[in-house]
């Protein structure tokens, strides 16, 4: 199941899409797709209201608000190397604050400090229960579904402060979307989906969750250890190979199979 997050007619709540059959080239999804409403939020049982919402009649939002964003650097070895680092003997866990997300179409707002802003494509996950010290054959349960993110990154002010918190931390910083999708099965994602990155249409990023150093239940297992997670907390499990720079006016696109685009433009901040 797809849940998104939306808000029309100045409301906002949360709904099931149905018939998305893929993507263009933009990143719109191809044919009749609809959102029927629930009844609550998808943290716990609900219902589908029936009222069903044409996709183009509403404003896609990030579809979860994060108390807590926790980003894994370094978890795919060939990115590791592309900017001259080794894996790490254990995973380089960071923040992206709530003030950061974004969601679908949302603009990225190039930050005024960084001469140097990349793209990471990322598979994200998104937690449903409140959660802590999670034992690794319980990792699953704990997560609602996944989405597509962009881990937004200033590399040079990365590379010039130790923490990474305004290099990966700023406004904007952290597109969402488009939806959540709750039935991706774990052992796919294990042997592998791809994910891409695309800016103004070209192919920038093209990996596999295959690549992953350390795979997502040992993620959930590193992280609960030292905290709680929140129902809707994400966690951001690293970037392929081919990260590059964003320019004001750029498209870029992460595509993941099975869940679907999330597309943003860069603009410079007004
Ligand atoms: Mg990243």
């Amino acid at each position: 199941m797809r849940i998104a997050r939306f808000s029309v007619d100045g409301s906002v709540a949360f709904g099931v899409v149905e018939g998305s059959e893929g993507f263009d080239g933009a990143g719109a999804p191809r044919g009749e797709v609809t959102l029927d409403v629930i009844k609550g939020h998808p943290f716990a049982e609900f219902e589908r209201s029936g009222r069903k919402l044409p996709l183009d009649k509403v404003r896609l939002l990030p579809p979860v608000l994060p108390n807590k964003v926790v980003g894994i650097g370094r978890n795919y070895a060939e990115h590791a190397a592309e900017l001259g680092h080794e894996v790490p003997d254990v995973p380089v866990a960071f923040f992206k604050p709530s003030t950061s997300v974004i969601g679908p179409g949302d603009p990225i707002a190039y930050p005024s400090f960084s001469d140097e802003v990349h793209y990471e494509a990322e598979l994200a996950v998104v937690i449903g229960r409140l959660c802590r010290e999670v034992p690794l054959e319980r990792a699953q349960d704990v997560i609602l579904g996944y989405t597509c993110a962009n881990d937004v990154t200033a590399r040079d002010i990365q590379k010039r402060e130790n923490q990474w918190s305004r290099a990966k931390g700023f406004d904007t910083s952290c597109p969402l979307g488009p939806w959540v999708e709750t039935e991706l099965d774990p052992a796919r994602i294990a042997d592998g989906i791809a994910l891409q990155c695309t800016v103004n249409g070209e192919q920038r990023q093209l990996g596999s969750t295959s690549d992953m150093v350390r795979s997502i239940p040992e993620l959930i297992v590193h992280i609960t250890e030292a905290m709680t997670l929140l129902p809707g907390d994400v966690i951001l499990t690293g970037t392929p190979a081919g990260v590059g720079p964003l320019h004001d006016g750029d498209e870029v696109a992460v595509t993941i199979e099975g869940i679907g685009t999330l597309a943003n433009k860069v603009i410079k901040r007004g």
